[in-house]
């Protein structure tokens, strides 16, 4: 591929002022890595020709996923959901898995790519673990200790088997999907990191590399990683 590849990064959904967000951060670290990043806010419906646009896609952090989607409980401490963010971001990576495009799924994303692919969720991470390990901490994206699975893909992309990354979720997987191998956990069990040997570059992460990729190398090269995979 000659011209930049395009990477297709989901946005928040509509906030109460009627905005599309996203931190700025995803694209910082998608232009460090070469790529162009192109924002897919939640409503098209046209979610083929967006998959067909980009090269690679990240799903990005936010709020927890509605669990009628996967057969779970509306627990009290669920955050606001948002069915046209969820219907969009399943849409789009259960396409990246039949064909093959890469992608990228941090925190929310790799929840969502659970889900889209027959997985589910728990619903509040305190009621399995309690809160020993700083998954949602009083720091806001602070960190925690994660061990990375040696001979894993994600091992290979980040070159560490562990590391202390930024974190900030209140929900994890429950059932990992057919498909998906967890190659990460934190020190109490919560799955960390996914991935799917049989398609070319399909990553996990439930912390947030980009909050730290501009001063991590470790951490820039998952962006690195994506970007390199979109130039084919
Ligand atoms: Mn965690």
């Amino acid at each position: 591929m000659s011209r930049t590849p395009r990477i297709g990064i989901t946005t928040y959904g509509r906030n109460e002022e009627g905005r599309f967000t996203l931190p700025a951060a995803y694209v910082d670290a998608i232009r460090r890595a070469g790529g162009m990043p192109l924002l897919l806010p939640p409503g098209e419906t046209r979610v083929d020709e967006w998959h067909d646009l980009v090269d690679a896609l990240v799903l990005t952090g936010g709020p927890d996923v509605d669990p009628a989607l996967y057969g779970g409980a509306r627990h009290p401490k669920l955050t606001a959901l948002d069915r046209e963010r969820d219907a969009l971001e399943i849409g789009l990576v259960r396409r990246a898995v039949a064909s093959g495009k890469p992608a990228l799924c941090v925190c929310r994303g790799m929840q969502v790519l659970d889900v889209a692919l027959g997985g589910t969720l728990i619903e509040h991470v305190p009621d399995a673990v309690g809160t020993a390990v700083p998954h949602r901490g009083e720091i806001a994206y602070g960190p925690h200790h994660v061990r990375i699975e040696p001979g894993s893909r994600l091992a290979a992309v980040l070159g560490v088997d562990e590391c202390a990354p930024a974190s900030s979720h209140h929900q994890a997987l429950r059932r990992v999907a057919d498909g998906l191998v967890v190659v990460a956990r934190a020190p109490d069990g919560i799955v960390e990191g996914v991935e799917m040997p049989a398609h070319p570059f399909l990553l996990g992460v439930q912390w947030h590399p980009e909050h730290t990729a501009a001063d991590d190398p470790v951490q820039q090269r998952l962006f690195d990683a994506l970007v390199r995979a979109a130039r084919g």
